[in-house]
């Protein structure tokens, strides 16, 4: 006879892990154990124990491009196809949930895991986001989508509280998740370290109850990021089913406590149970091979598609096949292809920008500079050594950027500069030869200052992925062309972003001050001049956009782009609506809509948008609900969020019930209303008979914010309370409104 507390405590096991990559099994309850991964941009599964600071080596794995670059190609179709590859090794090597993908916001760009995450932009981590875990799932591996929610920085991650208004939350760092969820059913979702407004993540039963389950529907299963549990008990009730890692012997015993006290209902932990059982019911069991060249082939493309070129005077690239290359920076030789931590992959194969450079033209090669760890000799000699071969070539190529230590996950960086060696490098190496391209490696974004100007060329290469070598050297010689746009702005000084003085907080606390204003939000509205916008990225060719036309409800568009230029090549055309600024002030513009369109040169496609609601709603605080508001809305089409010259105003009479005339109602709401509006202002009129102050203000204006409560009570004014109440009781008849409107016209 097993004793009821035995099988209670087997049962409490089964919410936490068995080690650090595998779920429980219970076999007399018919529960098999699975393994689980990271991710997110390859598969990272080690074998013999294990760590989740990517410390230990993993299997041979293929690596993609990470979330920055991925993110860069704004191409949905190729993305999803990066996830069925990622399903195809997982499930080969026996993984059931491959821990991604990280859809946090690059609220900050000195973040240390933003090259994990796509974007400063909800809609593109969603589009994005969503394209990967359905590629993912349709192989059957589950995805889990990290880190729920709010984890927008590295500093403190596991104490800090971020405070942060629910509008935000819903319009900005949630709207990713919830388009995942909805759409794509992810079979898991983790839940961050940090807390939210002063709750932990796996214990914020709105987090993971009402919002995610009862809001947005998701019924898989909840796993805390690794080590984010405090107390299983408060995190099983909020709506943590899995712990991680395990077995947590405390947890157990936590467990059966509570419901032994009745300060747990058994019911909690049984509903936790069942979701594990159709999680691990779900996931494959058979392991097929996959084709790793065809994987490989697949990471070159994807990496391809992730370059950004920012810059590309007298069209300096592609290189003419007949010119003298100086390729001079470590990384052309040894190139970074991923960031550090628990996302790193031991790479099947890389191959260098220098190795394919020199398959297809005339190279020579300078370090320039040493890559860290590498033993300390002169830079000068280095830098004396680049100079002399960019002097002697007619082309230089130079390759900098960030390397492993200087962005990763568990700690923010505090400088968007690249290393002052390498800066030098750029000043000595332009000097000497005009026809310098920078190809810059890093995860997040990096300063382009104060050496911009003095570069002919810039290639955004992000961090590639190990197709990164064939990618690069095609882009430079123009076997293929530069596609990716911008996911996140280049800000000219990182006091420019409207983070600056909020990240990464105060000790265990950091507060979202800039509320909605992240990114090109903050820097289109406050007009703080950008190097580059987001949205921003430069080909081999041109695009012009014309003939845009949108449907009276705003819903659907259409805009013709058109390759103007000789050379095949990609535009992401991008819709962005304005919203009017009353009754609470959003961005100026709010990227609603892109598509990737390939075109050959002279050709021309129509491209349509379809919009829902919510590109014309904002989270409405009162009515905790979104909501449209009355007014002009501009659509706004073209090629980045600064350059959008198709722009047409719809009129929209929005959602939000008329509110009946009451003694509470602002003065303006009587002065807007067509029936108390003209009356009001002919009484007005008559006190107001001077006309309107100097400053142009009228009484008018000057009470307009005033509650009528207020006003009435005033001595001079010439109504009082009884009559406002009588005035509002007629006003408020719906047939009175009505003829008042026809008369208004
Ligand atoms: C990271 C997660 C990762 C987990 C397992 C944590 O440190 O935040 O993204 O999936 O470790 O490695």
């Amino acid at each position: 006879m097993v004793r009821r507390s035995d099988l209670l405590a087997r049962k409490a096991a089964l919410v936490s892990g068995s080690g650090f990559w595998s779920t429980v099994g219970d076999e007399s309850a018919g529960i098999r154990s699975i393994v689980v991964a990271d991710g997110p941009h390859g598969l990272r599964l080690q074998r013999d124990g294990g760590d989740h600071l990517g410390l230990g080596e993993a299997v041979r794995a293929t690596c993609f491009p990470p979330a920055s670059g991925l993110a860069s190609s704004w191409n949905v179709d190729l993305v999803e196809r990066v996830g069925i590859a990622l399903g195809e090794e997982a499930r080969a090597e026996g993984v059931g949930v491959l821990l991604g993908p990280g859809v946090n916001i690059k609220r900050s760009p000195l973040c240390g895991r933003n090259f994990e995450y796509f974007s400063e932009d909800p809609l593109v981590s969603g589009e994005l986001g969503a394209a990967w875990v359905s590629g993912l799932q349709s192989t059957g591996v589950g995805a889990s989508l990290k880190h729920f929610a709010a984890n927008n920085q590295e500093t403190n991650r596991m104490t800090v509280s971020a405070e942060v208004d629910e509008r935000t939350l819903r319009e900005l760092y949630f709207p990713a998740f919830e388009t995942i969820v909805k759409r794509e059913n992810p079979l898991t979702v983790m839940c961050s370290y940090n807390r939210i407004n002063g709750i932990w993540a796996a214990e914020n039963h709105w987090l993971l109850t009402t919002v995610l389950r009862d809001e947005w529907g998701f019924d898989g299963l909840v796993m805390s990021d690794w080590g984010a549990v405090d107390n299983m008990v408060p995190a099983l009730a909020a709506g943590t089913d899995l712990e991680m890692p395990g077995p947590q012997r405390d947890t157990v015993e936590a467990i059966v406590g509570a419901i032994a006290d009745g300060s747990l209902d058994e019911s909690v932990l049984d509903v936790a149970v069942s979701r594990l059982r159709t999680l691990v019911d779900h996931v494959p069991t058979d392991a097929p091979p996959y084709d790793a060249i065809a994987h490989h082939e697949l990471a070159r493309e994807a990496a391809l598609e992730s370059m950004v070129l920012l810059r590309n005077e007298g069209g300096i690239l592609p290189l003419a096949p007949t010119e003298r290359i100086a390729v001079i920076g470590e990384f052309a030789r040894t190139p970074r292809i991923q960031g550090a931590g628990s996302s790193q992959v031991s790479a099947s194969r890389v191959d260098s920008a220098l190795e394919h450079l020199a398959a297809g033209a005339d190279v020579t090669f300078e370090p320039g500079y040493l890559l860290q760890g590498s033993p300390q000799p002169a830079a000068d000699s280095l830098i004396e050594a680049a100079v002399r071969s960019a002097a002697a070539a007619d082309v230089a190529v130079l390759f900098v950027g960030l390397d492993e230590g200087a962005e990763s996950e568990g700690y923010d960086r505090t400088t968007l500069d690249l290393p002052a060696d390498q800066v030098e490098l750029i000043a000595a190496v332009t000097a000497v030869q005009p026809r310098t391209v920078v190809v810059l490696t890093n995860g997040g974004v990096v300063s382009l200052e104060p050496w911009h100007d003095s570069a002919a060329a810039i290639l955004e290469t992000w961090l590639l992925g190990q197709g990164v070598g064939a990618a690069v050297a095609s882009v430079l010689l123009g076997t293929d062309a530069p596609t990716g746009r911008l996911a996140e702005s280049i800000p000219f000084r990182v006091q420019d972003n409207p983070s600056y003085l909020n990240f990464p907080g105060d000790g265990d606390e950091v507060r979202y001050a800039e509320g909605v204003f992240v990114g090109y939000r903050y820097y289109e509205s406050a007009e703080v001049p950008v190097r580059y916008p987001f949205g921003f990225g430069l080909g081999y060719t041109t695009f012009a956009y014309d003939n845009l036309e949108v449907s009276r409800d705003g819903r659907e568009v259409a805009v013709t782009v058109t390759n103007t230029g000789e050379r095949r090549g990609a535009e992401v055309a991008q819709l962005y609506v304005s919203a009017p600024a009353v009754p609470v002030r959003g961005p100026v513009r709010e990227l609603r809509a892109f598509a990737k369109v390939w075109l050959d040169p002279g050709e021309s496609r129509r491209v349509h948008f379809t919009l829902g609601d919510r590109a014309f709603s904002h989270w409405d605080v009162p009515s905790s609900d979104w909501i449209i508001e009355r007014g002009d809305y501009e659509i706004q089409v073209g090629p980045s969020s600064h350059d959008l010259p198709l722009r047409q105003t719809v009129t929209l009479t929005g959602q939000r019930p008329e509110q009946p005339l009451s003694l509470d109602s602002p003065v303006s709401a009587f002065l807007e209303h067509p029936v108390t509006g003209p009356l009001f202002r002919l009484a007005a009129a008559g006190r107001d008979k001077d006309g309107p102050t100097e400053g142009g203000t009228s009484v008018l204006d000057m009470v307009s914010s005033m509650p009528m409560r207020r006003l009435v009570r005033f001595p001079g004014v010439p109504v009082v309370a009884w009559q406002v109440r009588a005035l509002s009781a007629v006003a408020n008849l719906r047939p009175v409104r009505a003829v008042a409107r026809l008369f208004g016209r």
